[in-house]
């Protein structure tokens, strides 16, 4: 029996090792913003150069996507990834068509499941289209190189993950040249800095789940000093559910118009602020898009958008005309 368990043993403490190392690695991905499950076409190009050229408009176009079954993604390693998953049936996001004009903010909302989240990874390239195709500066995503689309594309999610670094190391992932007055300068641009500067060791105070704890709005603040800092011309975000203190909500809310002026982006919208602010409000309801309009006309209409708001945000308004 022994003979048995030593291996077993050993084996159990591989996985646990896998585990870990997964865990760190999505942690990583997130910072990095992006998972190289695509693969890079050997004649990839910079994105850049039609960003500066074009502007860095999104563009969902006929837009089709089923998540691959688990045989598709050993297959597809094996074989080349563009000729599986053509078969759309039992699709996540159905023949999605929208633009999202360079500079301006639209939200995203729909009900639990409706393809929100899947739609933000695709215009990460996390997955490609099963069909149809995902566009910034009008260059497929297919078409560019994963590390100028890393720069052209920031992501905040809704829990903002800390490395046990100190200060200055989680935001150097995001630039490593960057001085000490430029760190600064964002985390004064996120509401943080004050905070940071009455840390014991400022800068180099280490931070995360063994260092200075910070609270949910603290963390995802860090978080958006980090993204000042990358600058990218695109920003996707995940606006957090969790609900904040009045004086933190303020403070990210202050933090994220810093950093969403000027750039193009695409939210998930949780925050009733956020849906009035946006230039367009795109409905998905079971990975279709059932309507598009501003807060004002979509409420008009009287169809899903405003059962939602009636629902997800009328509270939080309430909650707002009452203080
Ligand atoms: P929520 O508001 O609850 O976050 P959502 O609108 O963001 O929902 P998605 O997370 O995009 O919705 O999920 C859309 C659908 O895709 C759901 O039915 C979900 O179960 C499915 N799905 C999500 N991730 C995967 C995956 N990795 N593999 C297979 N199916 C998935």
């Amino acid at each position: 029996l022994g003979r048995l368990y030593g291996p077993l043993t050993a084996m159990s403490n591989v996985q646990v090792d896998v585990m870990t190392a997964l865990v760190s690695f999505e942690r990583v991905l997130e910072v990095l913003d992006l998972e190289p499950t695509v693969a890079e076409k050997p004649d990839a190009h910079d994105l850049r150069a039609a960003v500066a050229t074009h502007g860095a408009g999104i563009e969902l176009d006929a837009v089709t996507f089923r998540y691959p079954r688990a045989d598709e993604i050993s297959l597809a390693s094996l074989e080349s990834v563009a000729t599986v998953r053509k078969d759309p049936v039992g699709a996540t996001l159905h023949d999605v068509s929208f633009s999202v004009p360079a500079g301006s903010m639209v939200a995203l909302v729909g009900p639990s499941g409706a393809g929100k989240t899947t739609l933000s990874q695709l215009v990460v390239r996390l997955y490609d289209p099963t069909t149809g195709a995902v566009r910034i500066a009008g260059q497929d995503l297919r078409d560019v190189t994963a590390a100028s689309l890393r720069e052209t594309v920031g992501v905040v999610s809704q829990e903002a993950h800390l490395f046990h670094d100190t200060v200055a190391g989680n935001l150097r992932f995001a630039r490593h040249d960057a001085t000490d007055d430029q760190l600064w300068h964002a985390l004064e641009q996120a509401r943080i800095g004050d905070l940071v500067a009455r840390m014991p060791e400022g800068l180099e105070t280490v931070v995360g789940d063994r260092g200075y704890r910070l609270s949910g709005g603290e963390r995802q603040r860090l978080a958006i000093a980090r993204l000042l800092l990358k600058a990218p011309d695109v920003v996707v975000l995940d606006e957090a559910t969790a609900h904040l203190d009045s004086e933190s909500e303020a403070a990210v809310q202050a933090a994220l118009d810093e950093a969403l002026a000027g750039r193009t982006s695409l939210v998930i919208a949780h925050r009733l602020s956020t849906v009035r602010a946006a230039d367009s409000i795109v409905v998905l309801d079971d990975g279709v898009v059932v309507e598009r309009g501003t807060h004002a006309e979509l409420l008009a209409s009287s169809g899903l958008y405003a059962e939602l708001y009636r629902t997800q945000f009328a509270d939080l308004d309430a909650d707002r005309s009452g203080s």
